[in-house]
């Protein structure tokens, strides 16, 4: 065996993801943490059951689910976000940017009208969480989609989403094939009509695939970042933000492999003759830290830089358990940032609440969600 080295499982290696107490030494000054990604997987069981019935339905029609067994009293959506609630107040997050399970987005299933019907659904609850604990959620919706659909029928959803309901964004599912990626590329005219709303409301999206139909591909740990590495690759070929100078997208789960490989992507990008990426995509594209390592995250933190980098842990959602070499949850991906201490408090505080303020315009809903105001 080599030396110097630790081998993987090895208790040396484990020891490197050891996060001694919070090196946020100035932590005694208080910083709002915004955690820009957050999924409703809590959210009351007969949602689970409108939608199997949805499913039933697309064979027979008499199954199909009403709106009545979606008549949650409010104690009811109270209780459903208690344990949200709870990890925010133990990790010290202030709001969560909160939007419906990715995975139940399921695009795949059925037809654009089940689709659109499924999204109205769960925007609404989103809604009334975000209604319930303004102080704590802000809300982001799904959107309509269907393979082989142009998303032009998802600007009604999300015009709703942001005008009615406040809503600061959209998630914008890349594949809506499900693992089988059938549609154009996002950088295709064919995701234009999109583009165009997103720059009208001026709100970003953040580009989140959903399960995985296809076998070959674990939803969260392959589907998620291979979506994530590939939307970065679609916009490092293309010119989108050229034609969208002021579209804002956010690549969540840290980026998927394009900060490990950054240098291949830089690479890439001068082999191809396309510009340097600061100057092709890092004044549209942003990347959360939903990353659940520490050397991972300090490897985010050093290549990206600061200004588009937007603290997000995910939960409750693709890893939910307890790291043995830590002690602590996976993706309580504060620690891992707050253990940084070499980051200044002005990098800190753009990643934890500046750079969301910014790409999500939260000044515009301070008059209804206190916390950013
Ligand atoms: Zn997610």
């Amino acid at each position: 065996m080599s030396v110097g080295r630790p081998q993987p499982g090895s208790r040396a290696c484990a020891n490197r993801e050891k996060i001694d107490a919070p090196a946020n030494r100035k932590a005694n000054i208080r910083m709002p943490v915004i955690d820009c990604h957050g999924h409703y997987t809590t959210a009351p069981k007969p949602l689970d059951e409108y939608r199997k019935r949805q499913i039933a339905a697309l064979k027979d029609p008499a199954q199909g689910p009403t709106r009545d067994m979606l008549k949650f009293s409010d104690d009811e959506m109270r209780a459903s976000v208690q344990s949200q609630l709870k990890f925010q107040s133990e990790r010290g997050t202030d709001v969560t940017i909160f939007s419906p399970r990715a995975a139940g987005m399921s695009h795949h299933i059925g037809t654009a009208a089940v689709s659109l019907d499924w999204s109205q659904v769960c925007n609404d609850l989103i809604h009334r969480v975000c209604t319930l604990y303004p102080n704590n959620f802000i809300g982001v919706c799904q959107l309509p989609q269907s393979p082989g659909v142009r998303p032009d029928n998802c600007i009604g959803e999300l015009e709703r989403c942001v005008k009615e309901l406040g809503f600061v964004g959209c998630n914008l599912n890349p594949d809506p094939s499900g693992g089988y990626w059938t549609d154009p590329p996002l950088t295709d005219r064919w995701w234009y009509p999109i583009y165009e709303k997103l720059v009208e409301l001026d709100v970003p999206a953040m580009v989140h695939v959903s399960a995985s139909a296809n076998p070959n591909f674990h939803h969260t740990g392959a589907h998620y970042i291979n979506g994530d590495t590939t939307a970065f690759m679609q916009f490092l070929t293309s010119d989108l933000f050229k034609d969208f100078p002021t579209l804002r997208m956010i690549i969540p789960h840290g980026g998927g492999a394009a900060p490990y490989h950054w240098g291949r992507y830089r690479g890439l990008a001068q082999d191809m003759k396309r510009p340097p990426l600061d100057e092709l995509l890092l004044k549209n594209v942003y990347f959360d830290t939903c990353v659940y390592h520490k050397l991972g995250i300090e490897l985010l933190l050093k290549i990206v830089p600061i200004d588009n980098i937007l603290f997000a842990s995910e939960m409750v959602g693709a890893v939910r358990g307890i790291d043995p070499t830590t002690s602590h949850y996976y993706d309580d991906t504060k620690r891992y940032i707050d253990a940084a201490d070499w980051l200044s408090d002005a990098d800190r505080h753009k990643i934890f609440e500046g750079n969301s303020r910014k790409v999500y315009r939260l000044d515009r809903v301070a008059a209804r969600h206190p916390a950013v105001a």
